[in-house]
């Protein structure tokens, strides 16, 4: 079987198996083998590693990824492109091949029937479903080692900045919080097969070990951060005491910022990672919560 990762072999086994793209999966495949390279140098696998790859598409990367990895674990959504990876990947060995959805697989069961070793993620990711994917991943617990994915550009540039900036929110917060973020390669839409409207980027998102602040408690963090951004150009006071499902009210909040020092009139993206970890704490401390 020929390499696959660029545009003449990639079309010939869509010809051969009469290959429809489903807009519906996010179906782009990559034609650009010094991206693939890119990819596979910065995700740094050897073969100690088991690498979980999301959405394999016809194989391109699942080749170069068995070849470096012990074990590769392959989830692809559409069946029609079970019998074409069966042909591209029939030279390994150390490939399990799932046909199933990644939302609703269990991941945690997966990893520990190999063994419960931390795997490496690595995926030109359906962009329909980046961020429940990315989140499924971390919120989970999934043992991870690091996510090296293709993603659409502004959702790799939301997963990296800070307060302040236009595109900073839950997302950035949320990853920050478990990993840290590393811009891997700028990837425009000619290297794909068929084009997609929007740019890519690779990213790298090694896990901490442990998160960079102390939560009082996990999910309270996080829904504080959700109700947070809700409202985005009003102040925190109104994003959570209008938030629903938090109970807590105005003058909790106001007294909590005013604690922490910060002025009643904030707004949720000028806060840190540490200072919404410290509103979340007092704020757990003050009020009923509900979550
Ligand atoms: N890895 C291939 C490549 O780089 O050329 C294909 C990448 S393509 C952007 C995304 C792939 O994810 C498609 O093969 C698509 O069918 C698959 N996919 C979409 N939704 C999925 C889901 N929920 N679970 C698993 N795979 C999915």
């Amino acid at each position: 079987m020929a390499t696959l990762g660029n545009r003449r072999n990639t079309a010939e086994i869509i010809e051969k198996y009469h290959f429809c793209f489903q807009k519906k999966f996010g179906q782009n495949f990559l034609v650009d083998s010094n991206i693939l390279d890119k990819i596979i140098e910065s995700a740094q696998i050897t073969k100690q590693d088991c690498v979980l790859e999301i959405g394999p598409g016809i194989g391109t990367m699942t080749q170069r990824l068995a070849e470096e990895a012990g074990e590769v674990i392959a989830v692809e959504i559409d069946k029609n492109l079970i019998p074409v990876l069966h042909d591209t990947l029939s030279a390994y060995n150390n490939v399990t091949l799932i046909n199933a959805d990644i939302l609703k697989l269990d991941l945690n069961q997966i990893v520990e029937e190999r063994g419960g070793n931390a795997v490496k993620v690595v995926a030109n990711l359906p962009y329909y479903i980046t961020t429940p994917i990315i989140m499924a991943l971390f919120e989970k617990k999934v043992p991870l080692k690091s996510v090296t994915i293709m993603v659409q550009k502004e959702v790799a540039d939301r997963m990296q900045v800070g307060p302040g900036t236009k595109d900073y929110g839950a997302l950035s917060l949320a990853v920050q919080y478990y990993a840290r973020p590393e811009i891997v390669a700028r990837v425009p839409a000619s290297c794909f097969m068929p084009k997609p409207n929007v740019d890519s980027t690779v990213i790298k998102l090694t896990r901490y070990e442990k998160p960079l602040v102390k939560a009082e408690n996990e999910a309270w963090l996080f829904a504080v951060i959700r109700a947070s951004f809700n409202l985005r150009r009003k102040t925190l006071v109104n994003g959570l005491a209008n938030a629903g499902n938090l109970g807590v009210n105005r003058k909790q909040v106001e007294e909590v910022l005013t604690e922490m020092g910060l002025a009643v009139t904030v707004r949720g993206e000028t806060l840190t990672l540490e200072q919404f970890a410290d509103l979340s704490s007092r704020l757990w401390q003050k009020c009923s919560h509900t979550i």
